[in-house]
C-alpha cells in the first residue's frame, strides 16, 4: 500500500486548539465483515486488533473524570468486538449517550442477529453507513450485495422504531463520495435520500451526514496509484473555508485506539500522530511513551491539536466531521 504521510506532513493548515471535550471516540478494533476501498482504517475480516475490557473500563473512568457526555463507538464493525455489549451496558448505566457507527450489513451476518434489538433496548444512536442511495454505487464501493443487505438491515432498524417520529430512537445515515470529489450539498442529498429510500424501500431516518474522503490509508493509496492524489489535494485546499475551523471535530473530541492510546481524531489515529497531552502529566514519561487513556486520569484537558495537509478534508466546502457537514 502507498503511504501518503510523507506528502501530508509539511502543511500550511491553520493552527487550531481544543476548546471543550464532550465526546470520547473509541475505536474498538479493525475487524469488519467488509473491506471497502475508501476505508481510512484499513478494516477487514482478517484484522485481529480489538480493544479489551480493561481499556474500555479505563475509557469509562476517563469519561467520568472529564464530564464527557458522549461515547462514540467505531471500528471496523464495533459490534464484532466481543466486549461491545458490556461496554454499551456500562456506558448507558453511567448515563452516557452512546453512538454506534455501524455498517448495517453486520446485522445480516450469522451470529449478529442481536445487533438491532440490542441497540434499540439500550437506546443507542445508530449512525449507519450507506454511501449512496444507488445500488450500483454502493456495490461498487463496498462489494456485491452490500446495498440490498444494508437496505434490509435499515428496514429492520425502522421496524424496531429507529428513525420513526416520536420513538426517540435516532437513525442517522452516512454518505461518502465514491470517487475523488467532494460530497454534494448535504441538505439536498438528504432530501434525495429521504425521497428515494422512502419511496423505493419505505425507509425512514433522521439525518444524513455527508463526509469527505480523507487522503490517507487505503483511500490515499488508491489516489496515489491512480495518479489522482495531487488533484484531490488541490480540490480540498482550493475549497478550504476558514469558518469551518470552528466546528472541526477535534475541537471537542478525543479519539482512542484499540490499545487505549490517544489522538486528536480517527484520521490522526490512522496516521499514528499521537495526541499532544501538554505539560499536565509527567513529561519524562510522556516523552518516552505515547499518551494513553490512563494519562487523562490526571491530566487537564489537552488543548493542542496536531494538524497536517489531510486536515483540509475537514474544512473543504461545506466541511466534514463525524456529525456530517459543518456549514
Ligand atoms: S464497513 Fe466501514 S469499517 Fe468496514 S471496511 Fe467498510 S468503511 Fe471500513
Ligand atoms: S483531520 Fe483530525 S486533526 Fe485535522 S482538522 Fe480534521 S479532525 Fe482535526
Amino acid at each position: 500500500m502507498h503511504d501518503t504521510w510523507p506528502l501530508l506532513r509539511d502543511s500550511d493548515f491553520p493552527p487550531i486548539d481544543r476548546d471543550r471535550l464532550d465526546t470520547l471516540q473509541l475505536n474498538l478494533g479493525y475487524l469488519c465483515n467488509l473491506s471497502c476501498i475508501h476505508c481510512h482504517v484499513n478494516a477487514g475480516p482478517r484484522r485481529t486488533e480489538l480493544m479489551d475490557r480493561d481499556t474500555m473500563a479505563l475509557a469509562l473512568q476517563v469519561a467520568a473524570r472529564h464530564g464527557i457526555g458522549t461515547l462514540d463507538v467505531t471500528g471496523g464493525s464495533p459490534e464484532m468486538n466481543p466486549h461491545f455489549r458490556w461496554l454499551v451496558q456500562q456506558a448507558r448505566a453511567a448515563g452516557l449517550h452512546v453512538m454506534d457507527r455501524l455498517n448495517p450489513t453486520i446485522m445480516e451476518e450469522p451470529g449478529y442477529e442481536w445487533v438491532g434489538e440490542f441497540l434499540a433496548a439500550h437506546r443507542v444512536e445508530a449512525v449507519a453507513s450507506l454511501p449512496c442511495h444507488s445500488q450500483a454505487n454502493v456495490d461498487e464501493q463496498r462489494g456485491q450485495g452490500v446495498f440490498e443487505s444494508s437496505i434490509r438491515a435499515l428496514q429492520t432498524l425502522n421496524a424496531l422504531g429507529y428513525g420513526r417520529v416520536g420513538s426517540g430512537l435516532v437513525l442517522n445515515l452516512v454518505y461518502n463520495p465514491n470517487g475523488a470529489f467532494l460530497p454534494p450539498g448535504q441538505q439536498q442529498l438528504q432530501a434525495d435520500y429521504k425521497k428515494l429510500l422512502g419511496e423505493n424501500f419505505g425507509i425512514m431516518f433522521n439525518q444524513l451526514f455527508a463526509l469527505a474522503n480523507m487522503p490517507i490509508q487505503r483511500y490515499g493509496s488508491w489516489l496515489l496509484s491512480k495518479g489522482r492524489y495531487a488533484d484531490y489535494m488541490a480540490t480540498l485546499k482550493g475549497a478550504h473555508r476558514e469558518e469551518n475551523l470552528d466546528g472541526v471535530m477535534c475541537r471537542s473530541l478525543i479519539s482512542v485506539d484499540y490499545l487505549g492510546y490517544l489522538y486528536d481524531c480517527d484520521f490522526n489515529q490512522m496516521l499514528r500522530l499521537p495526541l499532544d497531552i501538554g505539560s499536565g502529566v509527567d513529561a519524562a514519561r510522556i516523552a518516552t511513551a505515547r499518551p494513553h487513556l490512563r494519562d487523562l486520569l490526571e491530566a487537564p484537558l489537552p488543548r493542542a491539536i496536531r494538524t497536517a495537509e489531510h486536515c483540509y478534508g475537514c474544512t473543504a466546502g461545506q466541511g466534514s466531521s463525524c456529525g456530517g457537514a459543518l456549514a
